[in-house]
């Protein structure tokens, strides 16, 4: 039968309950659970080696009471600790200076950029703002087609790129747009690679200083683990990324990606994409994250 991480944890310490201070000795075994299952939910090894240190320092020497469970005591360590480095409380979308604010979406190829660009408009609509979408992909003329298709699903204006090859062209047309028609959120499709290289990483920096845009968003697929926290340390680089939106997270991806990418970025996972429906989107909630890893 599939035994789960707080499982484990509570098996480890089965026959402990009642015997003074938690020992190296004692949780040796639930450490190397955790160490196991978190490299399982393909989270980078140094965060892993940091977790295990941090959680194995904050258990050791404490008191085991009598009639209380260890094990459930360690994994209220080990879900906190989670919590801890999943960033805390749920994050907000920041909008700065005055209106149309900008969001970039940035990322690779098929991470799910378009479909949560048109997720997140749907969701700011619902929340009382009036979005605008921007296709701004001129090398795939498919892409700017699919922007227009999804924003007409969720009812959104979508600026017409289809006549403009360059992409300051379409940022500075769209925002006067955007401006006339008194909308208030900006959200900017920009184009992506298969692969992240120089031209790319350029004409973002390029939008970037002419859109000051509010948040820049990485959009990373969680299924692709370690190559996503790769892309997001690249972006972040280049771009100083003000947060993440992990998508396909209605896969089996056990959520290890959310934990790496907070670490190597700094920067909150703000929204997750829960399907390909253009309501499957939510805020973050690093609890449920942690709950998730925790199994
Ligand atoms: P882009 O190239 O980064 O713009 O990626 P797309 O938005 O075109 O998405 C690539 C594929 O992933 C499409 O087939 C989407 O339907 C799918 N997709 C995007 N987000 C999710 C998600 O949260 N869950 C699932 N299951 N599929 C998703």
């Amino acid at each position: 039968m599939f035994e789960n991480l707080s499982d484990k944890i509570q098996r480890a310490f089965k026959n402990l309950t009642g015997k003074g201070k938690i020992s190296e000795e004692n949780i040796q075994e639930a450490l190397k659970e955790i160490r196991l299952a978190l490299l399982e939910a393909d989270v980078n090894f140094k965060v892993v080696k940091k977790f295990v240190n941090e959680v194995k320092a904050e258990a050791l020497g404490q008191e085991v009471q009598e009639g209380l469970d260890p094990g459930q005591h360690m994994v209220k360590v080990v879900h906190e600790k989670l919590i801890d480095i999943l960033g805390g409380r749920t994050p907000e979308v920041k909008l700065k200076g005055t209106a149309p604010h900008v969001i970039m979406m940035v990322g690779l190829q098929g991470s799910g950029k378009t479909t949560s660009s048109g997720k997140l408009a749907r969701m700011l609509t619902e929340e009382g703002y009036s979005p605008y979408l921007v296709p701004c992909d001129v090398y795939r003329p498919a892409a700017i087609q699919q922007l227009m298709t999804v924003a007409e699903q969720v009812n959104v204006p979508v600026f017409d790129s289809t006549e403009n090859p360059k992409p300051m062209e379409i940022a500075k047309r769209s925002m006067k747009e955007a401006r006339n028609a008194g909308r208030d959120v900006v959200i900017i499709d920009t184009a992506g690679r298969l692969h992240i290289d120089e031209a790319l990483m350029d004409e973002l920096k390029d939008l970037k200083a002419f859109l000051e845009p509010s948040e820049i968003l990485f959009v990373a697929d969680a299924m692709t683990g370690q190559d996503a926290v790769q892309s997001a340390r690249a972006f972040h680089e280049a771009l100083d990324i003000t947060g993440v939106v992990l998508t396909k997270m209605d896969g089996d991806a056990r959520g290890g990606a959310a934990l790496s990418i907070k670490k190597v970025t700094e920067r909150p996972i703000k929204f997750i994409g829960t399907g390909e429906k253009l309501d499957a989107f939510e805020r973050f909630h690093p609890d449920r994250m942690a709950s998730r890893i925790l199994g």
